[in-house]
Parts: C-alpha cells; sequence; structure tokens
C-alpha cells in the first residue's frame, strides 16, 4: 500500500517531512497559503491545495481548511512540524477522528504536556526533577502570597501555564514588586493564551538549557537519543544548538535519561518528544515537554544517523519500527546554526526578495533550507530562513566547519543574521563551552559592537 500524506507546515520543515516521505516512497500532499505559491517543497509534492489567504490564523491555522485539503486529497495522515497546529491538541483529535492520522502523539498526551502546570506535576511521578516552586491556585490574600514567595526565595519567574514561544514569563526578584506584577503578568497571560493561570518558579540565574530527545513507539517501547544544549539563546529564542550537551554530571545525566525513557515508556508515548531543562550546578530541572519534532533536530540525526522524521512517520502509519537503545551510538559533535532573515544589529526582522544566493556544502555539512535565488520572504511568518548545521569528531572541529561553510553561505537582496554567528563562533566564551543562556543577551553584547 502507497501511504499519502498531507504535511501542515511551510518553509524548511514542510521540505524535510517531503522529503522523508518521499525516501519512504509515499505520495505527499503540500499546503499553501496565497502568498506561499513558490515554496521549494510544493515543486516535489504529488499534489498541492491552496488552503487560504496569508493570514496563519486562514490558512496554516484553520483547522477546517486543513481537514478539507486533506478530505479532498484522501490522504491517510497528516504532518504537523513545529509552530502552527503541531501541539495544538484539539487539531490532533480532530485529525485522527476524521480517519487522517496525526503523526504525533495522541490529543490527550498533547493537551497535559501543553499546559505547564499539568506537565510538571505529571512529570514528577516519575522523579524527573523540577524547578522548585509553588504551582497550586494561588490564595486571595496577598500576605499569603508573600510568604509562598518567601519560601522560594527571590528571585523568582512567574510563569503562564499556557505560555510558550518564550512569551508569558516575568522575573520578580523583590517583595515589593511582587503583588503589582502577579496582576500585570495574570492580564498578560489572559490577553495572549486566553487563560490567565499562571505559576510560580525559583528563578534559576544561570543555567544552560539542556534537552532530552526521546522516541516512542506508542505501544510502550521507548528509546532516547541523548542530549542537546540550546543555551545561546536572544529573548529565549534559541540560535545556535548542539549535540551532545558537553561537560554534564555524569550520575545525574544517567539518571535523568532513564527517568524520561521510564516516563515515555510507562505512558506509551507515541513519537519524537523532547523534555526541556535548565541545567545548574550539576541539577537538572524540568521545564517543559515538547510533543512535537524541534527546529533543532538535525544536529541529534547528525551524531546518531537516526533519523527522527522518518521514525516518527513509519511509528504513525504503524509500519514495522523497532526501537533499540543499544544501537543508537553517539559519533562526535554537531552543531545548528539557525539563519535568520533579520537585520543583525536591531534583530527586526528582513522579509524580502533574495536577489542571489550561494549555499554551503562540503564534507560534515547539511544544510535544511527552503529558500532559493529569485524566493520571495514573507513578513507574515517566522524569518528561519535555514539551518547549516556541520558535524566533526569534536566540537572545535565542528565550530571550525561552521565558521568555513558560514564563508561560503551567502544571501543577497535581504538581510540575515550570518554576521552574528560569526562572531558567536569566535568569542572566547562561547568557543570555551562557557556560556549559559545569560551569555548572548549579558556577556556577548556587552562587548560586542555589532
Ligand atoms: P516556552 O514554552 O515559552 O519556550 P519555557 O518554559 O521552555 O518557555 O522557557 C523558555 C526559556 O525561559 C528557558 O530556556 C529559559 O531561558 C527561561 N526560563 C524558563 N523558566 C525559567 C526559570 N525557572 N529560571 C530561569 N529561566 C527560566
Amino acid at each position: 500500500m502507497t501511504y499519502k500524506v498531507l504535511i501542515a507546515n511551510r518553509g524548511e520543515i514542510a521540505l524535510r517531512a517531503l522529503r522523508a516521505c518521499r525516501e519512504l516512497g509515499m505520495k505527499t500532499v503540500g499546503v499553501y497559503s496565497d502568498v506561499d505559491r513558490d515554496l521549494k517543497h510544493l515543486k516535489f509534492a504529488d499534489e498541492t491545495v491552496c488552503i487560504g489567504p496569508a493570514s496563519p490564523a486562514e490558512s496554516y491555522l484553520n483547522i477546517p481548511s486543513i481537514l478539507s485539503a486533506a478530505e479532498l486529497t484522501e490522504v491517510d495522515a497528516i504532518y504537523p512540524g513545529y509552530g502552527f497546529l503541531a501541539e495544538n491538541h484539539e487539531f490532533a483529535g480532530q485529525c485522527n477522528k476524521s480517519g487522517y492520522k496525526f503523526i504525533g502523539p495522541d490529543a490527550e498526551t498533547i493537551k497535559k504536556m501543553g499546559d505547564k502546570i499539568t506537565a510538571k506535576k505529571f512529570v514528577e511521578k516519575y522523579n524527573i526533577p523540577t524547578v522548585p516552586g509553588y504551582s497550586k491556585d494561588l490564595p486571595n490574600d496577598e500576605a499569603k502570597i508573600k510568604h509562598i514567595v518567601k519560601n522560594i526565595g527571590y528571585p523568582v519567574i512567574l510563569k503562564a501555564t499556557a505560555g510558550g514561544g518564550g512569551r508569558g514569563m516575568r522575573v520578580v526578584d523583590k517583595e515589593e514588586n511582587l503583588i503589582n506584577l502577579i496582576e500585570i503578568t495574570k492580564q498578560e497571560a489572559l490577553n495572549a493564551f486566553g487563560n490567565e493561570k499562571i505559576y510560580i518558579e525559583k528563578y534559576i540565574e544561570n543555567p544552560r538549557h539542556i534537552e532530552i530527545q526521546i522516541i516512542g513507539d506508542g505501544k510502550g517501547d521507548a528509546i532516547h537519543l541523548g542530549t542537546r544544549d540550546c543555551s545561546v539563546q536572544r529573548r529565549h529564542q534559541k540560535i545556535i544548538e548542539e549535540a551532545p550537551a558537553l561537560n554534564l554530571d555524569k550520575n545525574n545525566l544517567d539518571k535523568t535519561l532513564q527517568a524520561c525513557v521510564n516516563l515515555c515508556k510507562e505512558i506509551k508515548y507515541e513519537g519524537a518528544g523532547t523534555l526541556e531543562f535548565l541545567y545548574e550546578d550539576a541539577g537538572f530541572y524540568f521545564i517543559e515537554m515538547n510533543t512535537r519534532i524541534q527546529v533543532e533536530h538535525p544536529v541529534t540525526e547528525m551524531i546518531t544517523g537516526f533519523d527522527i522524521v522518518k521514525a516518527q512517520i513509519k511509528i504513525a502509519l504503524g509500519i514495522n519500527y523497532d526501537l533499540d537503545q543499544s544501537k543508537v551510538n553517539f559519533k562526535g559533535h554537531a552543531l545548528e546554526c539557525r539563519i535568520n532573515a533579520e537585520d543583525p544589529e536591531t534583530f527586526q526582522p528582513c522579509p524580502g526578495e533574495i536577489t542571489k544566493m550561494h549555499t554551503a556544502g562540503g564534507f560534515g555539512i547539511r544544510y535544511d533550507s527552503h529558500i532559493y535565488s529569485g524566493y520571495n520572504v514573507s513578513p507574515y511568518y517566522d524569518s528561519l530562513l535555514a539551518k547549516i548545521i556541520t558535524q566533526a569528531n569534536s566540537r572545535s572541529s565542528a565550530i571550525k566547519r561552521m565558521l568555513s561553510a558560514l564563508d561560503e553561505f551567502f544571501v543577497e537582496g535581504i538581510k540575515t543574521n550570518q554576521s552574528l554567528h560569526q562572531k558567536i563562533l569566535k568569542n572566547e566564551i562561547f568557543v570555551n563551552n562557557k556560556h549559559t543562556i545569560k551569555y548572548l543577551e549579558r556577556d556577548f553584547f556587552k562587548n560586542n559592537e555589532l
């Protein structure tokens, strides 16, 4: 039987999914908004369907429109990618109910992990350490709230339980600001996510962002594909990622990896998932689980040779898939630089036409991108243009390879953050792997005129 998969996304991840489907001998359906007719993956898809106008709410987030496209083309499954509807439990449920297998975990798991308080309480049952804090409903009494926070210890971070994408968080460093900031954060959470529920966590001052990639077969078996370090961030958005994360406490790492695998086995987790942690003073603190493919998945693929996207598709469609931890071998080190269409000094998005460009290539270099000369970068969607990934025997060789790749790569017509990457990769703190999530905003920009 030849399966047909609808790719409910755009840009580089749609192309990544299309490539995986083609290798698996599957047919593909590409969907697109009015302004996206020239997306690269559409040129290779077996069928294409326009799902609405440019505004994401009317196209890539439009569930009825995507389901109509699925019905029209009679697909077997829907690949969500990341962003848009990838973590929308209603979408997952409706796909499955309509007879189009959602490629990912079931709607209930997505819902549970999508609410940060529920997720935290849930993973604690599996001996996964979380950030200390207060997750119950806050009392109405100001004195009681102050007492609770005093016990956690300042500084704390207020977080919207429905938050995401680095939004809905606020740090409080002294008691006199507490009540006021709680009110502001609640109001913002209500406006942004339609849910004013917030919770309080100890603010971890100088951690690394470490994540663990897991794969479950949906039947009770699961493996891990090791760690990634995504500490190079600006405004909680990742810029450079690498695998594996180096210099972690071996004992705590082994325990945490095992706890993550156990959780996924217990809940019969299906597909790819990532547990995200803050790491400080040898301790892991869970912050959230993403029930989808991550932008940075290629670094894990490069050091394991494990095709995560193919695994997602095969598992979802019930194609024989044997998960065996003993067959996962880690080789060398991989880095990923996210090339964004943005001004490297102001970080303002920089849409427009790419008049001329050249990709990077060579031994140990992977290039995941949908752009080409003449492609028009739309202002409607995120600014990710390309992911350059290098793999080498050591971290320092992977950095040198990346610098060479970045020298080769060029884009004309729009601005990109390429020069920012080149500077970070030569910066002593990064080169010595001493950076934390504070590095870019606190250390780097202070000393670098961009
Ligand atoms: P989102 O879902 O919006 O990405 P996360 O919970 O994953 O939110 O947190 C994103 C980033 O916010 C983290 O990588 C880290 O930089 C910062 N952060 C979150 N929780 C804490 C905390 N308790 N202490 C310090 N920084 C935090």
